[in-house]
């Protein structure tokens, strides 16, 4: 089986001075590792960037206005706590939710006031979305600091009331650094029916995406977040069944978001192919498994890593075309037992006639 080389590797064979350009002739390249390649040939090799931006890691603000000697908490005082929420990380991440708002909207993944997002920018703090506002319209002024029990720690619009389920993914979840929920009609109507999207048939999907079905519960209380928390240490996208889907992400919010286009672009093409009278030809458990490797070395949590080839790839729910158990009425009357059709016709006839 071919070798998977993540950025990490080549860096490490430039630190021990090797040609990262001669790499094994079947050697499976990361995304991150080929970017880093092409930045080599283009003679502007970086330090690799992190993929933690600043201040989700809750580490001291480094401006002038800074008042943080320490990391905040939410243990810090309410002074600390404002000047932590007005300072410029977190005025450049109130951005990012706005723009991140913004295109979920936009590619109509949330309707209404529905949908929020948080971001993780403290070990115990998350700066996330208000209530009743719509998700394509949001300002930076709007945006809420809570601790992860829910309790609004800065911010003049009031927090969302689905933010406890974000909340108990990061404290089930220490590396969800941010978390997006939404109403994407395709995914959405696989909660709604109850069934997983089948597997092996596009890349992207099983290299991003880890995705199972949480029962529902009545949105925003503590045992939907509890059973969307139950699923998140070996998936990182959770279909809420009638509802929508939440994702957290261990690098950033974008990247949480990038899940949700994953899994409604997934869905959409499954349900394409099962239109088109056809049976979906899938990859091979040996070509599945080249993908699972990817991604365990970007650190996306999935429980089939280490799976038998024999277990993978099994789509046993998945019948597309199987709309209805109960055979067509023409198909009914042409498979009736003779005798059994005599039988009917006299009870029937016997019925008529006490009626009479
Ligand atoms: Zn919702």
């Amino acid at each position: 089986m071919a070798t998977v080389i993540t950025a990490k590797d080549i860096e490490a064979l430039i630190a021990r001075g090797e040609d990262p350009n001669r790499l094994p002739a079947d050697a499976l390249l990361t995304p991150s590792a080929k970017d880093v390649l092409r930045d080599l040939a283009n003679r502007r090799l970086p330090g690799l960037s992190s993929p933690v931006a600043p201040a989700a890691s809750g580490a001291p603000v480094s401006t002038a206005a800074s008042v943080f000697p320490k990391a905040v908490s939410a243990a810090s005082s309410p002074a600390e706590l404002e000047a932590f929420f007005q300072s410029p990380q977190m005025e450049a991440l109130k951005e990012q939710l706005c723009d991140i708002g913004r295109r979920l909207w936009q590619r109509a993944y949330v309707d209404g006031n529905g949908g929020n997002i948080a971001i993780r920018v403290a070990d115990d703090l998350a700066l996330c979305t208000p209530t009743l506002v719509s998700k394509g319209f949001m300002k930076p002024s709007d945006m809420c600091l809570v601790d992860l029990e829910g309790n609004q720690k800065a911010g003049r619009k009031k927090r969302t009331s689905e933010i406890l389920m974000h909340l108990q993914i990061m404290k089930r979840q220490p590396r969800a650094k941010a978390t997006v929920h939404c109403h994407p009609p395709y995914a959405t109507g696989f909660a709604v029916a109850g069934v997983e999207p089948p597997t092996c048939m596009i890349p992207e999907y099983e290299v991003f995406a880890s995705v199972a079905i949480a029962p529902y519960r009545t949105p925003g209380t503590p045992e939907m977040g509890k059973l969307v928390a139950d699923l998140v240490d070996k998936h990182n996208t959770i279909l809420m069944a009638n509802h929508g889907v939440v994702s957290w992400s261990h690098n950033d919010v974008e990247d949480a978001y990038f899940k949700m286009e994953i899994l409604e672009a997934y869905c959409r093409t499954v349900l394409v192919s099962a239109q088109l009278g056809r049976p979906p030809q899938t990859m091979t458990p040996d070509q599945l498994k080249d993908l699972l490797k990817i991604k365990q070395s970007l650190g996306i949590p999935d429980p089939r890593h280490g799976l038998k080839e024999c277990e993978l790839c099994d789509n046993a729910d998945w019948r597309p075309g199987v709309v209805c158990a109960i055979p067509p009425k023409a198909e009914t009357q042409a498979s009736l037992d003779p005798d059994a059709e005599a039988l009917v016709r006299a009870v029937t006839d016997q019925i008529l006639s006490q009626k009479r």
